[in-house]
């Protein structure tokens, strides 16, 4: 038996990447499950497994076995609830690119995001791209933005495509890992990339279709090898994914800046809002949480509201 990793999926084929590098197409023996929830596809990019070689010439094979993973991403089924889809697995960090003007990222979203990658156990860190269009006023923002998060421990990177300006550090970043990449479109994902590995054509710009008529073919994602053990993880529109699950009383276990005082307010229960004795609204009054993933905390609250 071989050992592989899986760098492309359509749901019933596997493309398997061998340790010599060659491409098995593979097709899964028996009946996998994920805990608790049916999935449309069991194995997903980043995945490790063990198959059997079936047809030498042909290179295609079976896979037997997934190994365990580190983490992986499913977004829920809209039309079924019991069923969820597998983006991508053993995940070494997610970079969120974005830019603060053309278009702007709202903070709004890149607290949504991380709670979502928080709630998969994926690292995290932001790059903020187009550098070159801030004036001096705006990269100011930009410094006091980046220092937010930063000191959560969400490390930050000031990166212009057009001035080739952090595009060493960001290539840095990436060498060794497997990365998903993610980021409104027109940030400069593709662009960015491209500086890097040439030719590389990314799908991340394309809207997610689950929404719609439960199309699945878009949603796959793809790993690409930009260079040696490294990946780019392609994968469209992965806004929101985890959100579905998140309990109210659990939801500040997303937010490390709060997750650090658990077990610091009056109630063990308390969920920051109105509550007496409560450590994270005191830390607001004080500055030490900033106000805006204070009110990114109370936004996504209200939505675990709506869900019921
Ligand atoms: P994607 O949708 O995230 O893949 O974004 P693209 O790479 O397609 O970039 C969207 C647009 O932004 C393109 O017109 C790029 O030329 C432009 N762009 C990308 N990076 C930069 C940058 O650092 N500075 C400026 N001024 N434009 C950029
Ligand atoms: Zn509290």
């Amino acid at each position: 038996m071989q050992e592989g990793l899986v760098i492309r999926s359509t749901g019933s084929w596997y493309e398997v990447m061998s340790e010599d590098k060659q491409i098995y197409q593979c097709r899964l023996r028996g009946k996998f499950k994920i805990k608790g929830l049916k999935v449309t596809n069991p194995i997903a990019v980043g995945d490790r497994v063990k198959y059997q070689v079936e047809d030498v010439a042909a290179n295609t094979g079976i896979i037997q076995e997934i190994l365990p993973r580190e983490n992986y991403i499913i977004r829920k089924s809209v039309q079924k609830a019991a069923y969820g889809h597998m983006l991508a697995a053993n995940i070494d960090q997610a970079i969120l690119l974005v830019t603060l003007a053309f278009p702007r990222t709202s903070l709004g979203f890149i607290d949504r995001f991380l709670v979502t990658a928080e709630s998969f156990r994926i690292p995290s860190r932001i790059v903020f791209n187009k550098a070159d269009l801030l004036d001096e006023e705006a990269l100011e923002i930009q410094q006091e933005i980046a220092t937010i998060y930063e000191n959560i421990g969400y490390p930050c990177l000031l990166t212009s495509v057009v001035n080739k300006q952090g595009i060493e550090a960001f290539q840095n970043i990436l060498t060794n890992k497997k990365s998903l990449l993610a980021g409104h479109s027109g940030v400069g994902k593709s662009s960015l990339v491209n500086l890097i590995a040439p030719g590389l054509q990314l799908r991340t710009s394309e809207v997610s279709t689950f929404a719609n008529k439960g199309v699945h073919t878009t949603t796959f994602a793809e790993m690409f090898e930009i260079a040696e053990n490294t990946y780019i993880i392609d994968t469209p529109g992965i806004k929101e994914l985890g959100l579905i699950d998140i309990e109210k009383e659990e939801l500040s276990h997303f937010f490390p800046e709060m997750r650090k005082m658990l077990g610091q307010c009056k109630f063990y229960n308390c969920t920051h809002v109105h509550e007496p004795g409560c450590a994270v609204i005191e830390a607001v009054v004080n500055e030490q949480i900033a106000q805006s993933r204070y009110e990114s905390y109370l936004s996504m609250l209200d939505d675990t509201d709506n869900r019921r």
